[in-house]
């Protein structure tokens, strides 16, 4: 057959569709999608035809391409993956990762109605933040607290509702970039609230704060730095004295803290970050902090602090404009019960089960890794070495985290390439390369996920 009679002989669209193969992919998917993939296939290999590189034309030939395809398409772009880089709050995997237990109070909400804004003694219409009002006092021992969208919007809100016009000081030290374009300067310029710098870089006195107190100053603030840390000749003012010289001239201090964790992490050799308790106790009068940094659950902002100040900031029109939705919610209450009982939280909330896992524990989830892929694969250099992981979500840059990892040094592709099957595969692997090697740490890779992990890459090393 010459190229023009392999180009007739290619079958229509119609044939596909009216085809076997055609109604099977039509039960399955979308008729939309099922079309794109069978034109895209066959466009693809009327260009092989042309360019001589193929003299296939059948339907058959083509079928396992258009399957392909058609499933690709209706998969969701937002998809699981295993995260192997050892770096447990993620920012670009997706923070924390909450548990199944976690997950049956959301379904359980998001798949019924609830009284989200209803309240069933009265049968009158309630407020959404009632829910875990309770919660945030008892753990924290604030007098009150609720939740926004993130830290972001709860930082941007509180300065907004209480700062507007007026002045805010902070720190020249503390005048950080988070990532993701949080900066605080910019955050207060467009607040409406006015920065009031003090200090240098490596020190700020309590007297730089004095001196800037004025009629105009509405408000103190404390950053946490989060992921960066300054290191020798330096000074920052403790929580206290501030407090105590804002209540001598009516001046609230707040401190957003970031990451917030609420267990006493100094019990496990981890130092460096104060706990939301310890600043309530401290005398803040408004702590900000995230929902899926330490605190290891969804996606929030979470303000506490004095009664007072926390129902000027709900009242703010904004408030309603960075809300947070019905189903954080309800993974954030689920989450803040596991608190209640300190132990509790260290085994069921994954982040902290992460991160304070025992190295040994690590270590033989590296060697069952490893030894799955050695029984197929002998053409690859694998080591289980120690090594560390960091928290990530610019929570304790300074803390090394013990762990284990698989060391992966092929010898037939290159360690670029195995990297790159891995992310391309299904799931997706994230690791990170190390010289010669890939890096899968141990930490991150859950145990129901280890046998996944095991046949990806012997399937990317062959
Ligand atoms: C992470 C962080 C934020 C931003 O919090 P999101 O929940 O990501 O919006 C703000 N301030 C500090 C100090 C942080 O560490």
């Amino acid at each position: 057959m010459d190229t023009r009679d392999l180009l007739s002989s290619l079958p229509s669209v119609d044939e596909a569709l009216k085809s076997g193969y055609g109604r099977e992919w039509l039960e399955k998917y979308p008729r939309r999608y099922v079309l794109d993939a069978i034109r895209e296939t066959i466009s693809l290999r009327r260009k092989e035809i042309l360019e001589g590189t193929t003299k296939e034309v059948s339907l058959a030939s083509m079928a396992p391409d258009i399957s392909l395809n058609v499933k690709r398409l209706a998969t969701p772009s937002l998809r699981r993956l295993i995260n192997a880089t050892g770096i447990v709050v993620h920012t670009n995997l997706g923070r924390s990762i909450l548990s199944e237990r976690i997950m049956e109070n959301v379904s359980t909400i998001a798949t019924g109605y609830s009284n989200l804004e209803y309240d069933l003694a009265s049968g009158s219409r309630g407020k959404r933040h009632t829910h875990i009002k309770r919660l945030l006092r008892e753990i924290t021992g604030a007098e009150d607290g609720f939740a926004v969208n993130n830290n972001a919007a709860a930082v941007f809100l509180c300065l907004t509702a209480l700062a507007k016009g007026r002045e805010v000081i902070v720190s020249r030290g503390e005048l950080v970039e988070i990532g993701g374009s949080f900066r605080i300067p910019d955050v207060m310029s467009h607040s409406g609230a006015l920065l009031r710098e003090v200090g240098t870089t490596n020190k700020t006195h309590l007297h730089d704060y004095e001196h800037a107190m004025s009629d105009a100053t509405a408000l103190i603030l404390k950053v946490h730095r989060s992921n960066y840390q300054i290191v020798g000749f330096t000074e920052e003012v403790p929580v206290e004295k501030l407090v105590s010289l804002g209540q001598g001239r009516g001046v609230p201090v707040m401190y957003d803290l970031g990451s917030g964790y609420l267990i006493p992490l100094h019990q496990y050799g981890i130092h460096g970050e104060p706990a939301v308790q310890e600043m309530v106790r401290s005398g803040a009068d408004l702590i900000t902090f995230s929902g899926d940094k330490l605190l290891g659950g969804p996606q929030a902002g979470i303000i506490v602090g004095k009664r007072e100040l926390i129902e000027k900031i709900q009242k703010h029109p904004l408030a309603r404009a960075v809300r947070i939705d019905k189903l954080t919610l309800a993974a954030l209450e689920a989450t803040l019960m596991e608190y209640v009982d300190g132990a509790q939280a260290k085994e069921h909330i994954p982040t902290l089960r992460m991160l304070l896992e025992d190295p040994g524990t690590i270590k033989t989830r590296a060697k069952k890794i490893a030894s799955l892929i050695k029984r197929e694969i002998k053409d690859a250099v694998l080591q289980v070495l120690e090594d560390s992981s960091q928290a990530g979500g610019g929570s304790l840059p300074e803390v090394e985290f013990p762990t284990y990892v698989v060391a992966i040094r092929p010898e037939n592709i290159s360690v670029n390439e195995l990297e790159e099957r891995l992310r391309k595969g299904e799931p997706a692997i994230i690791a990170r390369i190390q010289g010669n090697s890939l890096i899968l740490d141990a930490r991150t890779i859950g145990d129901q996920e280890i046998t996944a992990v095991a046949h990806a890459v012997t399937a990317a090393l062959r």
